[in-house]
């Protein structure tokens, strides 16, 4: 069981933004700036290609929401939304969840962005790869 699924349980204890059937959001306890809130769906899943339909459609509908909530309270003007996936990829609780990550003049959330440009033939092929994944075809 993962710290979440407890947090959800009630069995840890939170600062609680927002809840729903599906739905639950809460202050981050280690916040790389004020305001720094979590959103999980109360579904079990580890990542987020495994959530359900349904409990992805609650969390499309609740996130805006709570972003709005997050810059009221705090008078940020801006904000990253971040969701790792995979220890790779920096995910340490393995649930699913969105940061909302208010951005100020010196917090917020650092990033290092390597771009690099995407040449046609590649693009052309790994979108072809990911339209057939989705079983789409063109
Ligand atoms: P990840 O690196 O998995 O995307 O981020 C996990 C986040 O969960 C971290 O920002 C961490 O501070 C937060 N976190 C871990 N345990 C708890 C907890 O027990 N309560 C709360 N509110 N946040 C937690």
């Amino acid at each position: 069981m993962s710290i979440f699924e407890k947090i959800v349980a009630g069995e840890i204890p939170c600062h609680k933004v927002y809840e729903d059937e599906r739905v639950l959001a809460f202050l981050d306890v280690n916040p790389i700036s004020e305001g720094h809130t979590l959103v999980i769906p109360k579904e079990a899943a580890e990542t987020l290609d495994a959530l359900s339909d349904e409990s992805a459609a609650a969390i499309g509908r609740a996130l805006p929401r709570i972003c709005r909530a997050v810059m009221r309270a705090t008078g940020a003007s801006a904000y990253n939304v971040l969701q790792n996936n995979g220890s790779a990829a920096h995910q340490v609780v393995m649930h699913v969840h969105f940061h909302i990550i208010p951005r100020f003049q010196d917090r917020g959330l650092g990033i290092g962005w390597e771009a690099r440009s995407l040449d046609a033939e590649t693009g052309a092929a790994l979108a072809e790869g990911m339209r057939k994944a989705m079983g789409n075809g063109q």
